[in-house]
């Protein structure tokens, strides 16, 4: 079975419609798509027509940013009940985070003489504005040469204007859990967090209902996905795999990651 269940359109901070998204993992021979953009269920009614017409299977999901012990991290909810009243109030919640969270980093920018960041960065992001917004903006004003350099100059979690106080980790586990979806801790091993402190991290995904965790994202390698797989076997969690495809990283293709086939996929929970 060929599935990516990690997925962005520009509901969020990927370039692509929902239904280019499905397009191209059609072409790339995925079977099983979820599009998961960041605290947004706006790109899945285009999905489901878009994978219905070309006869491929779609999750619907969610990126949801969550708080753990003052960390943010992601959490990928698969197989949600987008009408899900609790669901929807906690995305509206997170979507005005984001916007205050944006003015924030547009007074940090223009503190570093950036010019009109707010109108500039507006420009690019038609319905959410990121952190990868900001990012493209600052390389096509050539304030720095990529987006990485960005991340690590301007806008890295460790910077107080970036940080957020998204809802607990347990409670948007429960949220998911009641719209009827299961929760994927997402690319455990990109958090700046100690061994130590992700295996307590797991631990407590895993005693919260969390139901799965990525051991395959783009670029992961084996060992790092042999790490993850013992980690999920110590914690009874299902193995989810998905590109975290935006669009805007050559590196990075829809379905374009290993496929292996093992007892706990989570795709058989879907
Ligand atoms: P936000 O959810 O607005 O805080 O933005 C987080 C997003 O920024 C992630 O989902 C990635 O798409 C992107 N991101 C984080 N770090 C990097 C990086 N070093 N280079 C490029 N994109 C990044
Ligand atoms: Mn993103
Ligand atoms: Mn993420
Ligand atoms: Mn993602």
């Amino acid at each position: 079975m060929i599935t990516d269940l990690h997925t962005h359109s520009y509901y969020s901070d990927g370039v692509f419609s929902p239904a280019e998204v499905v397009l191209k993992a059609q072409k790339a021979g995925v079977q099983m798509l979820a599009l998961t953009d960041h605290d947004t269920t706006q790109g899945l009614s285009e999905a489901s027509d878009t994978a219905k017409k070309l006869g491929i299977q779609l999750v619907k999901g969610v990126e949801l940013s969550a708080t753990w012990r003052g960390n943010t991290i992601h959490i990928v909810a698969l197989g949600i009940d987008e009408n899900n009243p609790a669901l929807q109030q906690v995305l509206e919640y997170h979507q005005q985070l984001r916007e205050q969270r944006a003015q924030n980093i547009a007074i940090f920018l223009e503190k570093k003489k950036v010019e009109n960041p707010l109108e500039k960065v507006k420009e690019l992001a038609p319905f959410m504005i990121t952190r990868t917004h900001f990012a493209r903006m600052l390389v096509a004003e050539k304030v720095c040469f990529t987006m990485n350099e960005v991340f690590r100059k301007y806008l890295s979690d460790e910077n107080k204007t970036v940080q957020t106080n998204w809802r607990d980790m347990a409670d948007i586990i429960r949220i998911i859990k009641d719209a009827k979806g299961v929760s994927v801790l997402a690319h455990p091993l990109r958090y700046k967090i100690s061994k130590a402190q992700l295996k307590v991290l797991v631990q407590e995904f895993s005693q919260a209902n969390g139901t799965g965790i990525e051991h395959i994202t783009a670029r992961t390698n084996d060992n790092q996905i042999n790490y993850i797989m013992g980690l999920a076997h110590q914690n009874n969690l299902f193995l989810s795999s998905g590109s975290d495809f935006h669009g805007d990283n050559k590196f990075v293709s829809i379905g374009g990651i290993k496929h292996l086939n093992h007892p706990h996929n989570i795709w058989q929970q879907l």
